[in-house]
């Protein structure tokens, strides 16, 4: 019924907590070394292994297996002792037989940890989310065939910090190699090992360029797609800020739509503010005769700054992309009555007082504690002011105001006619 347990006597079949237990020995008198190969007989001791076979009816199966550890009888070999494999079943450290691990194994590739781990858990292979990307990192490394045309574009360990770079296979466009940093020398090592190189699609990195000049002088290279078309959306970008001022002004919103009002009203950032201030005093300085290296020491502004605000006839050049660039900036400006909308439509049976997101987990998982009603804040009553208080904070702060009594004050919000 298990062939592959051919080479173990089972002594006792057993059903103990939900698995089948197989408790047996191995057949053979003797073991081969697993360093020299010899074969030898001298038992040094013995002791119990327990694995994990393919499961049975649903049910997991366990090897209860004693084994025995041989002394190695060659002199010349480095293992003094050694214990007794079974081909397809034990390898050396392994709680798991070959079945499962092949199983556990395709779980991994197709699942990855968490998802696999459930289903692992169903077809009664139980295994963690660890053990399975355990085994998926312990496969070999699938034969490359020679590369021809190579990608190379650098990625962010820590945005803006730490970056590295990542060599793609264009033809599978799969990764063959990543490495520390984005400097050419690395990148001309590389390639020097790899002549076999012909075209290099690389993003348009100085460092990059000169790596592959170095490293692969045959090798044509060229700019890839993403680089060309992120360059080509900044210099469209470029341009049309250039000449916003020319633009046609939009047509006015329909009267029902309250969010352009609302946007109006809305505070301006402060770095806009700046650049408005900066701007006029630049044009002001320049229209008084002042070259632009006085301009800039006098507003103590960097000379290629004080260049870029000359460059520019209006201020509104300047801002757009400040504007553009603020995070969070278009969310925060939705008015009320437009945040409503939008919540009632996209989440229309999430009361107004519950996180969407936490009512799905809620949904999933019923053991998540019920929603928490609002505590009540505590609010100060008419004499709090004048028990935490000290007697010289009482009055007013501000010296333009009369001093007002901190007595007549309560009274005067005291529902109750004092007596
Ligand atoms: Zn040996």
């Amino acid at each position: 019924m298990l062939p592959h347990l051919s080479g173990l006597s089972i002594e006792v079949v057993e059903q103990r907590d939900g698995m089948v237990v197989l408790s047996g020995r191995i057949r053979a008198t003797t073991a081969r070394c697993g360093r020299c190969r010899q074969p030898s007989s001298r038992i040094h001791g013995r002791y119990q292994r327990r694995l994990r076979d393919v499961a049975v009816a649903g049910m997991a199966l366990v090897l209860q297996v004693q084994v025995r550890r041989f002394r190695c009888d060659n002199t010349g070999c480095p293992a003094k002792t050694f214990v007794e494999q079974v081909e397809g079943v034990t390898t050396p450290h392994a709680r798991l037989t070959a079945g499962p691990k092949v199983t556990l194994t395709q779980i991994g590739l197709a699942l990855a940890g968490r998802a696999g781990s459930r289903l692992a858990v169903v077809i009664g292979s139980a295994a963690g989310r660890d053990t399975l990307l355990r085994l998926v990192k312990a496969l070999p490394d699938p034969p490359q065939a020679p590369i021809t045309v190579l990608g190379v574009d650098d990625f962010a360990f820590r945005r803006g910090r730490h970056y590295g770079t990542v060599l793609i296979d264009m033809a599978s466009h799969r990764p063959v190699d990543m490495f520390d940093g984005r400097d050419g020398d690395s990148l001309a090592a590389w390639l020097r090992q790899h002549p076999e190189i012909e075209v290099i699609c690389r993003d348009r990195a100085g460092g990059y360029g000169e790596g592959a000049r170095l490293g692969a002088p045959n090798a044509v290279q060229v700019a890839d797609r993403f680089h060309l078309w992120q360059n080509l959306g900044q210099a469209v970008e470029k341009t049309v800020n250039a000449y916003r001022s020319r633009l046609a002004s939009p047509a006015p919103p329909p009267a029902d739509d309250t969010m352009p009002a609302q946007l109006r009203q809305l505070p301006e950032l402060k770095i806009v503010t700046r650049l408005r201030e900066h701007h006029a005093a630049v044009h002001e300085l320049a229209s008084q005769g002042w070259n632009k290296s006085a301009i800039a020491r006098k507003l103590g502004l960097h000379h290629a700054t004080v260049r870029k605000y000359l460059n520019a006839a209006t201020a509104a050049e300047l801002t757009v992309v400040s504007e553009q660039r603020a995070p969070g900036r278009r969310l925060r400006r939705l008015p009320a009555p437009a945040l409503e909308r939008r919540r009632t439509q996209r989440h229309p049976t999430v009361p107004r007082n519950q996180t969407p997101g936490l009512s799905r987990r809620r949904a999933r998982c019923p053991a998540l504690p019920a929603p928490l009603s609002p505590r009540p804040r505590p609010r100060p009553g008419p004499g709090s002011e004048t028990t935490i208080s000290a007697p010289g904070d009482l009055m007013d702060h501000d010296p333009s105001r009369p001093p007002r009594s901190p007595r007549r004050d309560q009274a005067a919000r005291c529902p109750q006619p004092r007596p």
